[in-house]
Order: C-alpha cells, then sequence, then structure tokens
C-alpha cells in the first residue's frame, strides 16, 4: 500500500471551456480511506479517472508512495478501480474474472494465480461461485467479485468510483459495512467516490467535499460537520440540511444583533460565537444553523424568534418541524416554503398553524459571508 498525492491537479475539456477539475491539492495518507463527495458533474469521476490514468490531467502531478506516476501508462499504475457497473466480463466464470486482473499485470505462475484467487474469494464469500458465470449471480454477488478482483491484485491504491449505486438500500449498507472491514483489515489505501453524502460521511476516515471543480473542504467527517469552511459544505452535509437566513449584523455593547433580511426577527450573539465573529464588522451574513440546535418552546427564552408551525414531520425516533420564521405571521398561511427546520423529540408536537418561540444552541450557530459563503464564525 501507498499513500497517494495529488499537487494541482486539474482537468480541461474542450479546449479548456470546461475546467472539470480545477487545480487540486490532496495528501492521502498510506493506509487512509477517504471519501469525496459533491453534486453531479463537480469532477468527482474524473479526479478518480486520473489517478486511474484513464485520463490525463491538463497540469499538476499525482504522486503514489512518492513516485510520480503522472506519465505513466494505466496498465504500470498499481492502482485497481471498482465500478458502479461493476464491468465483469459475461462469457468468463468468476475464477477467469478474477484471475484476468492479476495475468495481466503480475509475474505469477499459473497456480499461484489460481491460489490468490481462490483465498481471496473465500474472505469474500464468493467462494462457491468461481465456476459461475455473471449473468447467475446477484447485483451483490457481483459487487463482491468486482471487489474480489480488484483485492486479488493486491494494488498500492484502490479506487471506487459509486461502487454500490446499482444496490438496493439494505444490500448497500451491508456492503459499505464489508468494505470498510476489508479495508481495515486489509490496510488499504482508498478513495471512495459518492454522490451520497450520508455514505460519505460514515465511511471515510476523511471526507473529500467538491464543488465546480474545486475542493471545497477536506476533514474528517466530524470535524467537516461541525465546523463546515464555507456555506456550500455546510448545506451539502447533513439531512435534513442545514438551515439558512439572510441577516445583517450590528455590534452590541456585548455581541452582536442579527436581524432577518425582512426585519422579522433580531437574535442576539453573546457568548464565544460573537466574540470570534468581533464587533466590526457590519453587515450582511447568512446564518447557518442545523435542525437538531433549533428548539422551540411556548416562551421564556429572551433570545428566542417566534415563528409559527407549518407542518410537523414525524420520523419515528424524533418530530420535524418545518417552520415560517417571523413577527408578522399570525397563523398558518400556506404560502410555499417554510423557513427552517427543526428536529425536535416526539413529545414536542404542537399543532400546525401554533405560535412558537424558536431557540438556537449558539455555539452551533455558523455565519457565513454573504458574497463569498466563508465562514465568519
Ligand atoms: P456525476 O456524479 O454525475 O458522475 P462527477 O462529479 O463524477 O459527476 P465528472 O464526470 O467528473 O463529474 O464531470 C465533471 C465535468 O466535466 C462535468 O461538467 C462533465 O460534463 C465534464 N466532462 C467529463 N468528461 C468529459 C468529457 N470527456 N468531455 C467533455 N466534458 C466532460
Amino acid at each position: 500500500m501507498a499513500s497517494l498525492e495529488l499537487d494541482g491537479l486539474r482537468k480541461e475539456f474542450d479546449g479548456g471551456s470546461i475546467v472539470a477539475v480545477d487545480d487540486i491539492d490532496l495528501s492521502i495518507d498510506d493506509g487512509e480511506f477517504v471519501t469525496v463527495v459533491g453534486p453531479s458533474g463537480c469532477g468527482k469521476s474524473t479526479s478518480l479517472r486520473m489517478v486511474a490514468g484513464l485520463e490525463r490531467p491538463t497540469s499538476g502531478r499525482i504522486r503514489i508512495g512518492g513516485e510520480d506516476v503522472t506519465d505513466v501508462h494505466a496498465r504500470k499504475r498499481d492502482v485497481a478501480m471498482v465500478f458502479q457497473n461493476y464491468a465483469l466480463y459475461p462469457h468468463k466464470s468468476i475464477r477467469q474474472n478474477m484471475a484476468f486482473g492479476l495475468r495481466m499485470s503480475t509475474d505469477l505462475s499459473k497456480e499461484e494465480r489460481q491460489e490468490r484467487v481462490t483465498e481471496t474469494a473465500e474472505m469474500m464469500g464468493i467462494g462457491d461461485l468461481l465456476d459461475d458465470t455473471p449473468d447467475q449471480l446477484s447485483g451483490g454477488q457481483k459487487q463482491r467479485v468486482a471487489l474480489g478482483r480488484a483485492i486479488v491484485r493486491e494494488p498500492d491504491v484502490f479506487l471506487f468510483d459509486e461502487p454500490l449505486s446499482n444496490l438496493d438500500a439494505k444490500l448497500r449498507t451491508t456492503m459499505r459495512t464489508e468494505i470498510q472491514r476489508l479495508q481495515e483489515e486489509l490496510g488499504i489505501t482508498a478513495v471512495y467516490v459518492t454522490h451520497d453524502q450520508e455514505e460519505a460521511m460514515t465511511m471515510g476516515d476523511r471526507i473529500v467535499i467538491l464543488n465546480d471543480g474545486e475542493l471545497q473542504q477536506a476533514g474528517r467527517p466530524k470535524t467537516v460537520y461541525e465546523n463546515p469552511t464555507n456555506q456550500f459544505v455546510g448545506g451539502f452535509v447533513g439531512s435534513p440540511s442545514m438551515n439558512f437566513l439572510d441577516v445583517t449584523a450590528e455590534p452590541l455593547s456585548s455581541g452582536v444583533r442579527l436581524t432577518g433580511a425582512n426585519d422579522d426577527f433580531s437574535y442576539d450573539l453573546t457568548g464565544g460565537r460573537a466574540s470570534a465573529f468581533g464587533d466590526s464588522q457590519r453587515g450582511s451574513y447568512v446564518l447557518g444553523i442545523r435542525p437538531e440546535h433549533v428548539s422551540v418552546s411556548d416562551g421564556g427564552d429572551q433570545n428566542a424568534v417566534p415563528a409559527t408551525v407549518d407542518v410537523l414531520e414525524p420520523i419515528g425516533s424524533d418530530n420535524y418541524l418545518y417552520l415560517d420564521l417571523g413577527e408578522s405571521k399570525t397563523g398558518f398561511e400556506g404560502d410555499g416554503a417554510p423557513d427552517f427546520i427543526a428536529r425536535v423529540s416526539t413529545d414536542v408536537e404542537p399543532a400546525i398553524g401554533d405560535r412558537v418561540q424558536v431557540s438556537f444552541d449558539e455555539s452551533a450557530v455558523h455565519l457565513f459571508d454573504t458574497e463569498t459563503g466563508e465562514a465568519v464564525t
């Protein structure tokens, strides 16, 4: 296994009119499991394909185990890639499918190859399928074969391109655990691309978020969740999404007053968050707060924001409250999109149209610069 380094990696298409990957710098440690996530078209697959050697970078370098492989042919790179569509040879047996990559890339004897295939197949729980052909297998079994075929080669780096997208929800969960177990057991250096932020958050030692070809943030899932570097990351990671409100800030004697863009509420930030923000930064910001850091009550909190309950959605463990914020609302108005989601316990069940007071966990309030989207505090 080996480390993987991307140094100013860039890929343009159509003579530069499309920048699929925009000067990405990333260092992945030996044995680390990194998930890469972002919306459709953000450059995930192109990045992975450049590492695999299937796409030539416009500029930048790729190093595996410290060795520059940017100009090395795909077949000569010690990299294995697992695809969403399995990419198995339909007319070859599972044994032949698994041995194929080995024949292409190592100097093992036929006996040694067979032995490795059998061992790996046993490890993957597909030992009794070796003489079948892919069409006799279920989706989950095919994906195990695809994984086994990658593992049997013992490559330096594993690349996964949305490998579980074709599986049903239950099987996907099982396979996630399986891939994590294998990764840990084998100490694999792995890059795992997915568009599913939940998958990225649960699987990765570290998560990398891309948008428009640019790396937005790389960090441990908990860090990224709690301290997003910008509004995009705050909104992309977590479900339901972080709540955002346009606010204007003005200094108070001991903190900052945030007023809703429509003067419909005000909220005073007084704790550590306010001191980090500083009192000189008047202006427009976006306040971000996650649904689980919003609570509702009938009153009592001086700093609470009035709201009207639009929808109550029970999810079993908790209730989601969809709220319209503001003083002016006098009852249920059914006026389209609610402003805000609160995740509250199941014993909080106000009626639709009820007026409630909304409190924020101040330590979890984020402020983003309106212009740049960068986190201010
Ligand atoms: P998805 O999640 O939909 O697979 P992605 O994040 O993997 O998306 P890429 O497939 O890497 O995104 O594509 C990044 C951008 O580059 C997109 O705008 C895409 O249209 C463009 N692109 C990718 N391959 C080519 C190509 N061969 N020619 C022209 N444009 C391309």
